[in-house]
Order: C-alpha cells, then sequence, then structure tokens
C-alpha cells in the first residue's frame, strides 16, 4: 500500500516532533519506505491528502473486560470501589462477558486511535480471541491474585497464556505475567510470579504504589514500603512494566533508577479514584521512562489516549504550578515511543521508522477545533481528540477507514455488551 501526499509526525535528535512529507509505503506489515522515494509498481493507494500521519498510540495499561462495568461506580475510594463493587461483578463474569467486554474496549480504542495495549485480566484466552478478531496488537497477561487455595492453578493459568498465545496473530500477540499488586500478592506468591517470568522470558506488569493506602497496608505487614517489597520479591531483576507509581519517595526513585522497563502513568483513573498525581517530571529527570495509560474502564470511563494525554500534562503543570513542564512533545512521545518500549515492543513499534511493523494512524485536519494550525505537536495534545482520528493501520492491515471499522461490527458489539451486562447484573 502506497499512502500518498501524506504530512507525518517525525522525531528529530533533540527529541522534539515535527512534521514531514511525502509518501510512505507499506510492504506485507512492514513500513518499507517514507519520505520522498519513487515507486512504480503497481500498489494499492490510498490519497492521505489533508491527513496527518503519527505512529499508533499504545496505551499501557488496561483491564479491557471491565468495560462491561463503565459507570457502574463512580465517586467512591480506590479499596471501596475494588473490593466492594467490582469484586463481586468480576467474581460472576463468563467467557462470554469477557469476550465482548474485551471487543467492546478494543472497537474503543481502535476507534481514538489506539493500535497496541496492554492488558493484565483474568480469562485472557478470551481477551486473545478478541484481539485477534480487532486486529489489536495486545500484550496480555493473566491477572494473579492470591486470595484462596488456587495458587498453583493461576500459576499454571499465567503460563499457559504464554504457551498458547505469545507471538499468535503473526506476532500481534506478546505476553507478560501479572501479578496483580504488592497488596493482592503474599511474599511467596509475588517470588514464584517473578521466576515463571524468568522462566518464560517475559516481562512483568504489577499496580505500585497507587494509592496512600497500600503504602500503609504494606508497611503495616511487611514493615517495608510497597516498592522495597518488591525489590525483596526480585521484581526489579526482571524487564517490569509498573502501573501508576504516584506514592514514591527518594529511596524509591533511587531504586527505580536501575529498572528494565518503565511506569505507565494513568492521570485520569488516578485523578478519578483520588489517587493523587504521579510525579511524572521527577521520574524522567531521574531517566525513568514513562508511558501513558487508562487503566481498565471502569475507573478511566474513556479509554481515549488523546484526553489521557491532556490530563497528564495539565495534571503535571497544575502540580508545579509551571507552565512549561511536561510539553506537549514530551506527552506524545510518552503516548508512543515510550510506551512501545516498556510494553517490550519497541523496537517493532512506537515511530514512523522505516522497518517498523505498520501501526500508523491518519488524523482528519481539516477540523474547526484543529485550524488554523500552529504547532502540531500542540494541537495533537491541546485540541485533538480521538474522534479526529479517520484511519487506523495495525500490523499494514487497514482496521479503520473514514471512521467506520473494518474488523468489527460496532452494533453487535454494542448489542452483545448490553445483554451480558444485563445477565451479569441479574447474577449478582
Ligand atoms: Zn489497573
Amino acid at each position: 500500500m502506497l499512502i500518498q501526499n501524506i504530512r507525518y509526525m517525525a522525531v528529530d535528535e533533540d527529541g522534539k516532533w515535527k512534521v514531514q512529507s511525502g509518501d510512505m509505503l507499506i510492504q506485507d506489515n512492514v513500513i518499507r519506505n517514507i519520505g520522498n522515494f519513487s515507486f512504480d509498481e503497481s500498489v494499492e493507494k490510498l490519497d492521505g491528502k489533508g491527513m496527518l500521519a503519527m505512529p499508533g498510540l499504545i496505551n499501557g495499561h488496561q483491564h479491557t473486560p471491565m468495560s462491561l462495568l463503565r459507570c457502574y461506580s463512580d465517586d467512591v475510594p480506590l479499596m471501596t470501589w475494588l473490593n466492594e463493587k467490582m469484586l463481586p461483578l468480576e467474581m460472576r463474569m463468563n467467557d462470554e462477558d469477557r469476550y465482548w467486554g474485551a471487543l467492546l474496549s478494543m472497537a474503543e480504542m481502535i476507534k481514538s486511535g489506539t493500535t497496541a495495549y496492554a492488558d493484565m485480566y483474568i480469562g485472557m484466552d478470551m481477551v486473545a480471541e478478541a484481539a485477534l478478531t480487532s486486529g489489536i496488537r495486545a500484550v496480555i497477561g493473566r491477572g494473579l491474585i492470591a486470595m484462596d487455595d488456587n495458587v498453583e492453578g493461576r500459576l499454571r493459568e499465567a503460563s499457559d497464556v504464554v504457551d498458547r498465545w505469545h507471538g499468535k496473530g503473526n506476532g500481534r500477540l506478546t505476553t507478560m505475567i501479572a501479578p496483580h499488586s504488592p497488596y493482592m500478592c503474599p511474599p511467596e506468591f509475588l517470588k514464584a510470579a517473578v521466576n515463571l517470568s524468568e522462566a518464560k522470558q517475559v516481562p512483568l506488569h504489577i499496580h505500585l504504589a497507587e494509592t496512600k493506602d497500600e503504602e500503609r497496608m504494606i508497611l503495616e505487614k511487611y514493615k517495608v514500603r510497597p516498592i522495597e517489597y518488591l525489590h525483596q520479591a526480585g521484581v526489579f531483576e526482571r524487564p517490569v512494566l509498573l502501573a501508576h507509581g504516584v506514592h514514591f519517595n527518594e529511596e524509591d526513585y533511587n531504586v527505580l533508577k536501575s529498572m528494565r522497563g518503565g511506569i505507565i502513568h494513568n492521570p485520569v483513573s488516578n485523578a478519578k479514584l483520588g489517587c493523587g498525581i504521579s510525579d511524572v517530571k521527577k521520574l524522567s529527570e531521574r531517566g525513568i521512562k514513562v508511558g501513558l495509560g487508562t487503566d481498565g474502564p471502569a475507573s478511566a470511563s474513556s479509554l481515549d489516549l488523546f484526553f489521557e494525554m491532556k490530563a497528564a500534562s495539565w495534571f503535571q503543570k497544575l502540580k508545579y504550578e509551571d507552565a512549561s513542564v511536561l510539553s506537549a512533545h514530551d506527552v506524545l512521545t510518552m503516548a508512543t515511543q515510550n510506551g512501545a518500549d516498556i510494553l517490550g515492543i519497541g523496537e517493532e513499534t512506537g515511530s514512523l521508522t522505516i522497518g517498523k511493523k505498520a501501526d500508523v494512524i491518519l488524523m482528519d485536519m481539516n477540523k474547526l477545533h484543529l485550524t488554523p494550525g500552529h504547532e502540531t505537536a500542540n494541537l495533537l495534545v491541546y485540541a485533538a481528540t480521538g474522534q479526529d482520528v479517520d484511519t487506523v493501520i495495525i500490523d499494514g492491515k487497514v482496521v479503520m477507514r473514514g471512521r467506520e471499522l473494518k474488523t468489527i461490527d460496532e452494533e453487535k458489539v454494542m448489542a452483545n455488551a448490553k445483554e451480558r451486562t444485563k445477565q451479569l447484573l441479574e447474577r449478582l
């Protein structure tokens, strides 16, 4: 496929995003050429006039089936929300529920420009099936919670997810080992998860330092801070995706400095649950990589990463009372290359680079709210929304064109999601 006459976003040596123009050649699933080149062979042509190409966005932390619980419970603290509202329903979800919930989330993500994401949940076979159907790039891990005696069974399931799905969908699916959090995983269980990550040679994915409550609980129970708790279990000997990272002290930052992987910042979820604001400025200054995520639809409510980009920048500016903190350029990098690196797929995706997989979104810039169009990076972060995404290409395949999804029947997904939710609530 040849995308002709396109303007596209590239990053210069200083890390600044700039607009370039030319053509983009996608062959098989890879970006073969970009810029000004001649190409005579007859290939499918796509007119990119009026559009702006950018790398697909990376949602670094998600629980896709939870879309069935969107706005079921809001305006309560995290532990109440999780234990009293979410868990009773999540325990009653079946495979069908998870499949349609995941597909609903994926439809929403693709429509708002997300091409790759990381998922931690239960019943991951259904999530994997939905990912194969939707065409999205997914990094999945069975969420590990030690709530009863079936610890061995859970670890086996996590191991099976890696064996069954890693590399599937032409390499679109990869896997992680996903112990839920310090407060849901006792020491031996967490160590077993770390060992499994080592044995399977896949990264870890865990919630960390999300609330002050978590800090209190871990300090009380184990006499160490959450990060030290993870450190003692060997988590930092493996590449790791840490979701949230809101509450750190100076010693914590020292532990984080040597980590492989990085932190996925979820500003909207953290704000809605009253958790606090992650110190992205300090993390970045310490050389710790920070990506962006929405967290699950039941806490974030929206999976539009354009909204998440705004929140990330706004909250940081408010926290420091300084408008220069976390620029639009920095936020764009967080939502693309940084996220891809933290998900362990940074060599394949995250930028419009020759040789990388063709994960590309085309923005329709011919909009009132994007006119006249001064600084493009600023426009994308501060003015654009997911509704401005016109075309989405993942792994070289067009999965949305003219805002019409090619892989998912939207009406069918919504009808099924409503019906599944109705039946789920009846089982409560
Ligand atoms: Zn989460």
